[in-house]
């Protein structure tokens, strides 16, 4: 029997803004527990809250660009349950209500093109953080976190493999940090997501009883708990059973789903219009504002490298896989003009040492590079030597030039001083020579192994194949 697999995501990103969502209190990482507290945060009977605008904003420009209907009216409401992370006693969040609805976005998968819906986004709080002790049986909670601004996005059930979710969620991944509304840290928590997964018979149209994955903290790791929940799903439905609906924990130590809770215990939120918050109005004003205010976002800007720079698509993918790479590349590019060169590099010697998302931990400032291929440009180092330097580069973040001449690298060119050398190769291998003769022209390569084995790779190559072509054809 085949099976369909159906996924829908529940993406919840962490908003970039200096405060939280409903008091002034600030959303920095990494502070001392509960320094960033006050009465609306900590839930204090009396406190108020009141919207941050920025919150909003962001919203709008997800919505903007993922094709969202915007509802410009909203409301905030009450999604009650306790909880130690929880002061109030309930979470502010949206319900009937949301800021946005029926969205989509185009993903890629080996060369396919789909669009999958996205159901709704709407803005809340986040929740405090328990911290268990190793030792006691004690418990600690920190509150920095509560208050901090979210958005949650929902997909429709329209992924067919772990393979599409995980292209969706870097899709998505790539336009909060486009739009800057995000800085997208999944180590840090603050892109996260909640899949959901079934399966059906092919054929069939009613989807099957799902299963809720938490706990994924990285693309890996949402394509191994996808695909290790497909197989454990198939295997259970080929032996007759039924699968039983339940919220599991990826463990990615021993790869493997964990049961969490079962539908028994699942909530009922009682959710209901949180009196203490007026509706939000967004006037056509402000929506167009916004809109002026957009960036070039990763598919534009992909289709702007296939036309303007006449780079392959599939160059044009990977260098707008982040804000940061397609920032990257174009600083370089202004310095050194030719785009397949420069993408080339980007994509072997760049990208093997840092992800699209982590190149602000690269030491080789834009320009830096465009200088280095530009030495390879006028001649004055190999395309080989060039590697070196950069790696040279990434551990010390000197400049090509500096380390060019350090380490005496500057490419040999001086045709007297290579022929001479040549000459003496020639001399020591008449074996080769006369398999030259004999028509194996390929030996070329031999010939000029040796010379660069002599110079240290620092023979202009195009001379020293000229000249072994000249004195080997004389
Ligand atoms: P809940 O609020 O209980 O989590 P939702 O109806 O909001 O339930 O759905 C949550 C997510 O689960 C959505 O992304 C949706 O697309 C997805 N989903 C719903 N039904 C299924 C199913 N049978 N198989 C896979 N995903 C599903
Ligand atoms: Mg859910
Ligand atoms: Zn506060």
């Amino acid at each position: 029997m085949e099976f369909e697999t159906v996924i829908g995501l529940e993406i919840h990103a962490q908003m970039k803004t200096k405060s939280k969502i409903f008091c002034g209190c600030s959303t920095e990482f990494g502070a001392p527990a509960n320094t960033h507290t006050c009465p609306v945060c900590l839930g204090m009977p009396g406190s108020l809250p009141v919207l941050n605008r920025q919150v909003v904003e962001n919203a709008i420009k997800l919505a903007l660009a993922a094709d969202f209907t915007i509802n410009t009216r909203n409301q905030f409401a009450r999604k009650n349950y306790f909880y130690p992370d929880l002061p109030k006693g309930y979470q502010i969040s949206q319900f009937e209500l949301p800021i946005a609805e029926h969205g989509r976005m185009e993903i890629e998968v080996e060369g396919a093109k789909k669009t999958i819906g996205i159901t709704r986004a709407h803005m809340e709080e986040d929740a405090g953080k328990l911290i268990h002790d190793d030792v006691e049986p004690e418990s600690y909670v920190d509150l920095n976190r509560t208050g901090t601004p979210l958005l949650e996005i929902v997909s429709e059930p329209d992924l067919r493999s772990p393979e599409e979710a995980v292209a969706y969620l870097k899709k998505l991944h790539a336009i909060v940090r486009y739009l800057d509304i995000s800085d997208g840290n999944m180590q840090e928590g603050s892109f996260r997501c909640d899949a959901n997964i079934s399966l059906r018979p092919v054929g069939r149209e009613k989807f099957g009883t799902r299963t809720e994955l938490k706990n994924m903290n990285s693309f890996k790791n949402v394509q191994l708990a996808l695909e290790y929940e497909e197989r454990r799903q198939r295997d259970v439905l080929l032996d007759g059973g039924e699968i039983i609906q339940q919220t599991l924990l990826w463990n990615p130590d021993k790869m493997r789903t964990e049961s969490m809770r079962g539908k028994e215990e699942a909530h009922d939120y009682r959710y209901f219009p949180d009196p203490d918050l007026v509706p939000v109005e967004i006037d056509q004003a402000w929506i167009g504002a916004v809109k002026k205010s957009l960036p070039e976002l990763p598919d534009a800007r992909k289709q702007r490298f296939i036309d303007t720079l006449q780079l392959p698509e599939y160059d044009a993918t990977i260098l707008t896989a982040s804000r940061e790479l397609a920032d990257y590349f174009e600083a370089s590019l202004a310095d050194y003009g030719q785009a397949k060169k420069l993408s080339n590099f980007i994509g072997t010697e760049l990208l093997r040492e840092f992800t699209p998302e982590r190149l602000c931990d690269c030491p080789v400032k834009p320009g830096q590079l465009a200088k280095l291929l530009s030495m390879v440009e006028e001649g004055a180092i190999s395309g080989k030597i060039a590697k070196t330097v950069f790696a040279d580069m990434l551990e010390t973040g000197n400049d090509p030039e500096a380390i060019v001449k350090d380490k005496g690298l500057v490419q040999m060119s001086d045709e007297g001083e290579l022929a001479t050398l040549v000459q003496g190769i020639i001399e020591a291998n008449p074996e080769q020579v006369q398999q030259f003769r004999d028509g194996k022209t390929k030996v070329i390569g031999f010939f000029v192994g040796q010379l660069m084995q002599k110079t240290k790779g620092k023979a202009n190559p195009q001379m020293a194949n000229k000249l072994f072509q000249d004195a080997l054809n004389k």
